[in-house]
């Protein structure tokens, strides 16, 4: 596999890179994305594939579950460095079903040490999720419940990220906006979160 990867290096300098030497070069310059992707780091969730967008336009960071957690500092850097310094105008927190990291949130495997403390950080999705289908005493199959609380991490990673006073901040002064996604791997399909979307229609 490690040789398929140097493989595909090998055609990209000759068929992509070769061919785009310009583009490349200018890359070289500067970057300037216009948009911040904040994914789950699932295989299967290729961003650039799934968006059709070319090396320079998205600047990516992805962890298991797409999760904003404010004692990250890695995800806070990112966010510093793409909001303050690139001046980016849109994040985008991208969710997807058959995730891995919800299912393991749901599921945790008690042999795990460090999984269950990263999904903490998603774990009121689940409760609120859990918490209106007991309200509305509504019974729905594990695969619903799954796509559930998959759709409300998004909403709460969107939650977290405005508990960062210079995200608010650049929201208020209108220069950033910020998107909840979730890409189905049934279809290939991104939806469009809506903002008033609740937690079980
Ligand atoms: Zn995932």
């Amino acid at each position: 596999m490690i040789t398929t990867l140097l493989d595909g290096n090998k055609r990209f300098v000759s068929d992509v890179f070769a061919k785009e030497k310009d583009y490349f070069a200018d890359l070289c310059k500067m970057q300037r994305p216009t948009v911040l992707w904040i994914g789950c780091s699932d295989s299967r969730v290729p961003v650039n594939t799934i968006t059709q967008t070319r090396p320079g336009e998205v600047f990516v960071h992805r962890n298991v579950g797409n999760i904003v957690a404010t004692n990250d500092w890695n995800l806070s850097a990112v966010l510093e460095f793409t909001i303050n310094h690139l001046n980016i105008p849109d994040v985008v927190i991208c969710g997807h079903y058959n995730c891995g990291g919800i299912n393991a949130l749901l599921h945790e495997n008690p042999e795990d040490r460090y999984i269950p403390i990263w999904l903490n950080n998603a774990y009121k999705a689940m409760e609120r999720v859990d918490d209106k289908l007991r309200s509305l005493r509504l019974q729905v199959s594990e695969a619903q419940r799954r796509r559930l609380v998959e759709e409300e991490n998004v909403r709460l990673q969107l939650e977290h990220l405005l508990e960062y006073p210079f995200v608010r901040r650049a929201m208020l002064d209108g220069k950033l906006s910020i998107h909840g996604w979730m890409y189905d791997m049934d279809t290939g399909e991104i939806k469009v979160m809506q903002k008033n979307d609740a937690v079980v229609r």
